[in-house]
């Protein structure tokens, strides 16, 4: 079996990716179908120019498109579905999927609405595309206190079934603003029974990854690449084992990082922190989840049986249930023991 086959039958788990920014093309096209005169591409070939990511500025530009073509509780379905289908071509069985309900609360959706969708294309997933999903609700952490409380008060009154998390993204900078009411609303999330899934340490320092830690009760952190930059926070991490949700193509293209060669993945390996694999806003990337394995294969020089490690990683960190849990790692043991 090559690497690739082996990557194509890993039972992949994913637990980094958002909504808007999983749509692929064939998805942009039924979203820009029901919304003509949105300015995005109606046809497949135009669609696939407009979605080959040249930039970073490009990239914020075709988020924002996609994001205006989301205005009805149907859109969701399709968004859900879509991301479904397309991690099962890729072998993968579980995703936590990060949703902004901020976003679609500003547009009209009523929160009952966006948690029906949600609910029902969550059943939808699982019995088509074979693919279980669970449901991250995260603040666009730009947006400040009112998007946070907003977020919190979605969850308290009209929570999906398969709510796990709760998160903050977007422009790590804004956060210091508001940061008490940030605190205060994670710990809210936290007592109903949510984990803390922050990102964090992905355009800012350590500083951030700290407070996600100590302030917000963080149990995973998104990204966390920048957790280099501080010794004393690298052993913290060691220590703990506090999982971090890796995105090596994301980072690239964000500008974070100015290679993939120049990735920290192996650094964060070789200092025995626990790393998982993700792919973010894959398609506006130009990347998959499998594909995000092929890099740590072809770029790092990854062999199957380390690969097969940050499959297990990402099963363990998920919030799946144990039963499922065991039944993955079974999967992913006889497939290492086989290949
Ligand atoms: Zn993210």
């Amino acid at each position: 079996m090559t690497i690739d086959e082996f990557i194509r039958a890993l039972p992949k788990v994913e637990l980094h990716v958002h909504l808007v920014g999983s749509a692929s093309v064939p998805t942009v096209l039924e979203l820009s179908r029901r919304h003509p005169g949105s300015g995005v591409p109606t046809t497949e070939e135009e669609l696939r120019a407009f979605y080959t990511f040249r930039d970073f500025p490009h990239f914020a530009q075709v988020y924002k498109a996609v994001n205006a073509l989301v205005r009805e509780p149907e859109d969701l379905h399709i968004l859900v579905t879509g991301l479904a289908r397309d991690l099962g071509e890729q072998g993968a069985r579980y995703v936590e999927l990060q949703v902004t309900p901020y976003s679609h609360r500003v547009v009209g959706m009523p929160a009952r609405a966006v948690t029906e969708a949600l609910d029902l294309a969550a059943r939808r997933s699982a019995e088509e595309y074979g693919v279980r999903v669970a449901y991250i609700f995260d603040v666009p952490g730009e947006c400040g206190a009112e998007a946070a409380e907003m977020t919190l008060e979605h969850v308290h009154k009209e929570p999906p079934a398969t709510l796990v998390g709760f998160g903050v993204g977007g422009i790590e900078q804004a956060r210091p603003a508001y940061r008490d009411v940030l605190r205060d609303v994670f710990a809210a999330a936290r007592a109903i029974g949510l984990h803390s899934v922050p990102h964090a340490g992905e355009m800012t320092g350590p500083e951030t990854i700290w407070e996600a830690v100590e302030g917000l009760g963080a149990e995973r952190i998104g990204h966390g690449v920048n957790c280099l930059a501080d010794p004393r926070l690298i052993a913290h991490l060691r220590e703990t084992q506090l999982p971090l949700e890796v995105c090596p193509t994301s980072n690239v293209c964000t500008g974070q990082v100015a290679r993939i060669e120049d990735h920290p993945l192996p650094r964060l390996l070789a200092e025995g922190l626990y790393v998982t694999l993700n792919s973010d806003d894959p398609p506006m990337f130009g990347t998959t989840l499998s594909r995000e394995y092929q890099v740590a294969a072809h770029v790092f020089g990854l062999g199957k049986a380390e690969l097969a490690g940050l499959a297990r990683n990402a099963v363990n960190a998920s919030y799946l249930d144990a039963p499922t849990k065991r039944q993955l790692l079974t999967e992913i043991d006889t497939l290492s023991a086989a290949s």
